[in-house]
């Protein structure tokens, strides 16, 4: 059951036509829908008083209905010498979500000019649980709205707009697991790419997802144009159960053969994530495995070294390690790139910012996960398959009210 805030709708949670609808019942014309969408998008207004182009009568006729904008920034760190913006973002219901956004300069090899991405959350938490996560450890709050996804896009447009720089890809690789909240993504992905809203192109828009099969076919059945992106980090069911829980539902078989099911009627490459962890995913039969679940794929793996999160015992693989492995799946013909992870500097690894606000777990606790990670990756390295829950040790996000 998807939760959504007691609260006015988003101005953006309403598609064009119903917006219409809802402002002409409230007797005003309808090109004043247009108006308003016009200024969501288009304006660096923040709130209603601020478009300029309605009367202070329309304005607040309609702040009466709809929220103007449902994510409000809370705090906004800087990193790499203003390469990258951290945004932590409050809902209306009081949820904090974070959105990153990562500016690139032209490279003129590539022939591609300044491109900046926002890195976009699905979902207040996360239900899925990966271990080695800042989010999957602070549990689930709630699934988002379209609107809530979508004004973490318009938040990114106003500080560009700042700049003279455009937005150019969206990433749906922060707080949450896209497609346990398809519907909202998927609506959120018509707004964003619908010419009078977000005029984003599809091919400009990544989903991320931790292998929820079922979601993998709908998105290649209803977004084709939309790139893939599989959060992998194991290729062998022990491992892969314990670094991304969801693997007891939906195991590496099915998860690849969804992408490739999905790449097949698309004729889109799916990208592969592998988070680095020392001593953990990096030895050589994990390259093997790899190798054996992808080969002759015209899939891309991404190796990304694990952003130290503080409650587990893991590390970064070392930067050695990393392309030791690269060079082994190029060696079998896969398509390889070691990825900096952008925002370190900035707590950029999904969900660090709003595990800071949610306060510091007791050392007890800490210690217990800690154990419980050590005896769950051993037993996962001898092959033993465990269904045991590893266990929170931070305080978890409340779930909203329905
Ligand atoms: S890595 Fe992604 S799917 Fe896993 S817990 Fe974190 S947000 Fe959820």
């Amino acid at each position: 059951m998807m939760n959504t805030p007691r609260t006015l709708p988003a101005l953006t949670d309403l598609d064009p036509a119903a917006l219409s609808a809802r402002i002409a019942s409230l007797g005003l014309p309808a090109f004043r829908a247009a108006q308003a969408l016009d200024a969501a998008w288009r304006s660096p207004a923040k709130n209603w008083s601020e478009v300029t182009t309605l009367s202070q009568e329309v304005q607040q006729q309609l702040a009466a209905e709809f929220e103007f904008d449902s994510a409000t920034e809370t705090v906004r760190q800087e990193a790499e010498d203003g390469a990258t913006t951290k945004l932590l973002l409050t809902l209306r219901d009081g949820q904090k979500i974070e959105a990153v956004l990562m500016r690139y300069p032209a490279d003129r090899r590539k022939g591609t000019g300044p491109r900046a991405t926002i890195c976009v959350s699905s979902q207040a938490g996360c239900a899925v649980g990966c271990p080695f996560c800042a989010t999957g450890e602070l549990g689930f709050g709630r699934n988002l709205t379209s609107g809530e996804i979508q004004d973490q896009v318009r938040a990114a447009r106003r500080i560009l707009r700042a700049e003279d720089r455009e937005l150019t890809n969206v990433v749906f690789m922060g707080m949450g697991e896209p497609l346990q909240n398809i519907d909202a993504v998927l609506d959120a992905v018509t707004g964003l790419t619908d010419p009078k809203r977000g005029a984003i192109g599809q091919r400009r828009i990544v989903i991320s997802t931790s292998g929820v099969v079922p979601g993998i076919a709908r998105l290649a059945k209803e977004r084709p144009q939309v790139t893939l992106a599989v959060s992998l980090h194991a290729a062998r069911n022990p491992l892969r159960d314990l670094l991304v829980p969801l693997n007891r539902k939906w195991p590496v078989e099915q998860v690849i053969a969804a992408a490739a099911a999905h790449a097949r009627s698309t004729g889109r490459r799916t990208t592969f994530e592998v988070t680095m962890i020392d001593g953990i995913n990096d030895r050589p039969e994990d390259a093997q495995a790899l190798v054996s679940v992808l080969r002759g794929s015209s899939a891309h793996v991404n190796l990304i070294p694990m952003n130290a999160v503080a409650h587990t015992p893991w590390h970064e693989s070392t930067p050695v390690r990393i392309e030791q492995i690269a060079a082994e799946l190029r060696a079998s013909g896969l398509s390889v790139t070691v990825r900096r992870n952008r925002g370190r500097e900035a707590g950029a690894a999904c969900g660090q910012l709003a595990a800071e606000r949610a306060g510091t777990p007791p050392p007890a606790a800490v210690a217990r996960r800690r154990e419980q990670l050590v005896q769950a990756s051993a037993a996962a390295l001898q092959g033993r398959r465990t269904t045991t829950p590893i266990a929170a040790s931070g305080p978890l996000l409340p779930e909203s009210a329905t």
